[in-house]
């Protein structure tokens, strides 16, 4: 029988939803810095302050075994470019595995990504997919891309957030992160939002009328049915107005 891990939810003295079940992140990178103010605002402050999920950042240059800290070589068969190494990414790799295992009961379930341009493309069903691992390792490449062993060997998946090529995995990681997050319990006040559950609908707030130019008399305005208080009417609007469902 397929094992489920329970993921119940209590709340804390400050009346603060508090998961049972905490998401680990483990990110591999040469940028570290890049992370810290995304992920210290908003929703992930909170939730790393409430344990809902953990981030551990991890520089692969602390991880080089010569001299220079070297991260990146030259590419057999020549070419542009440089390569992240093997050996920093297989030493990080093998301490953040250490880490999650030492003292655990329980075997944890733990999925390992590596970003890469010709990867899966992300979606919102990979998102909820991956919530349920207990820790995400996330390998971030840069330069011309990273040691193909990496993904022969460590790896578990490799995955892109879409059809064109950036400078490093470090913005894929954070997409990753947030849609994956969203679906941890008590990440968002919700267990989902309007959009995942229904698909979106637009959305207007005060004022009614705006003047753009208060030298003109043109304003955009709030569609009528909205301001109508008629819950019929408005259902029925929102519904002919509604976005896919992911
Ligand atoms: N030459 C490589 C691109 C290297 S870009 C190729 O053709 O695939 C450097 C790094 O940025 C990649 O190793 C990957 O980790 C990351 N990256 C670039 N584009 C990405 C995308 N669309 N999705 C996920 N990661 C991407």
């Amino acid at each position: 029988m397929k094992k489920t891990t329970k993921r119940t939810i209590r709340t804390d003295g400050s009346g603060r939803k508090r998961a049972s079940k905490t998401l680990g992140f483990h990110i591999l990178t040469i940028f570290p810095g890049m992370f810290s103010s995304y992920l210290g605002e908003s929703l992930f402050a909170r939730a790393k302050e409430s344990g809902i999920i953990t981030v551990a950042l991890h520089d692969l240059r602390d991880f080089t075994e010569d001299r220079h800290n070297k991260v990146d070589d030259r590419p057999f068969g020549g070419g542009p470019g440089m390569v992240l190494k093997i050996q920093p990414i297989w030493a990080a790799f093998r301490a953040v595995m250490r880490g999650i295992t030492k003292k655990r009961t329980r075997k944890p379930r733990v999925r390992t990504i590596l970003f890469s341009a010709r990867g899966e493309a992300f979606d919102a069903h990979t998102a909820r997919r991956l919530a349920k691992y207990d820790h995400l390792v996330l390998v971030c490449g840069r330069y011309e891309g990273v040691d193909e062993r990496v993904a022969e060997h460590i790896a578990d998946e490799e995955i892109s957030i879409g059809n064109y090529v950036l400078s490093g995995g470090e913005i894929p990681a954070l997409v990753l992160m947030e849609a994956v997050s969203r679906h941890v319990p008590g990440f968002i006040g919700k267990e989902e939002s309007l959009e995942e559950v229904n698909g979106s609908f637009p959305t207007y707030t005060r004022p009614e009328s705006f003047a753009p130019d208060p030298k003109k008399r043109s304003r955009w305005k709030v569609p009528p049915v909205l301001l109508s208080g008629n819950h019929k009417k408005i259902s029925e609007w929102r519904e002919s107005h509604r976005g896919r469902t992911l």
